[in-house]
């Protein structure tokens, strides 16, 4: 004999996590946080972010309210999220933070949080564009005043960030570690060719900078440049944005033949 289910149940879907030994607050009119109701243990996933995949050209076109409940995950990749705020929306930036990036999504406890204490994880483990560049008030003793775009190249932030940065930019500063300059020889073959064919003049010598002989040229933009207009630019085979990367990859050339 077979009967009709008459259980019926109600799911709610959102797009962020909060671990549940946190709460998110409010502070009005516009601030929120979360902070601690247990200990967090080290290594313990706080929080994860969901939303709509964007590129940046994208992006701009939301309100700023919306697009300060974001993530970017990738150089001309953000997560935004959703139209209201979630409890895992409300992790603030400091520039001695509590947390880091477990990967492009998650947050994790860099070490053991105490009760009470207000979560947070520096945005320059995240964010590597300028959409999201402010003046900071966390009051810690390691404010930075103004947390920028480039903040990922400070040495004193990937010393203390080690293992905690988002992947495209630990990847952004890998590249960067084992970048090589062009020689004397290098120079004149790329000079040699661009006139005639520009973007494989420079696809050849950032394939040497980075030691990726068959790397793609979008790739290699998304490694030496940091701006996504000028990332859009160079894709697109810009004349003038061509001309400017010519001339840095002169500029900082070696001393070798
Ligand atoms: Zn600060």
């Amino acid at each position: 004999m077979s009967r009709a289910s008459t259980s019926f149940s109600l799911v709610i879907t959102v797009q962020n996590f909060l671990t549940p030994l946190a709460v998110p607050f409010d502070t009005p009119p516009h601030g929120f946080g979360s902070r601690a109701i247990a200990v967090i243990p080290v290594g313990t996933t706080v929080a994860t972010f969901g939303g709509t995949a964007l590129t940046h050209s994208s992006f701009a076109e939301y309100d700023a309210e919306r697009r300060s409940r974001s993530i970017q995950v990738d150089s001309n990749l953000i997560f935004l999220g959703p139209p209201t705020r979630e409890p895992g929306d409300s992790i603030n930036h400091s520039c001695e933070p509590n947390c880091g990036m477990r990967n492009a999504t998650s947050i994790v406890a860099m070490r053991d949080i105490a009760i009470g204490e207000e979560l947070t994880f520096d945005y320059a483990m995240s964010d590597a564009s300028s959409y999201d560049e402010f003046d900071c008030n966390c009051g810690t003793a390691l404010c930075r005043g103004r947390v920028k775009a480039d903040d990922w190249r400070l040495d004193t932030l990937r010393h203390r960030y080690t293992g905690f940065f988002s992947p495209y930019i630990q990847r952004k500063i890998d590249a960067e570690r084992h970048r090589s300059l062009l020689n004397k020889k290098d120079v004149e073959e790329m000079i040699a060719t661009y006139d005639t064919r520009p973007m494989l003049a420079l696809r050849q010598a950032l394939r040497k900078c980075f030691g990726m002989p068959h790397a793609t040229w979008e790739t290699l933009i998304e490694l030496v440049v940091q701006q996504p207009n000028e990332i859009s630019h160079l894709l697109s085979l810009n004349t003038s944005a061509l001309d400017d990367l010519l001339k840095t990859l002169i500029e900082t050339r070696g001393s070798g033949l």
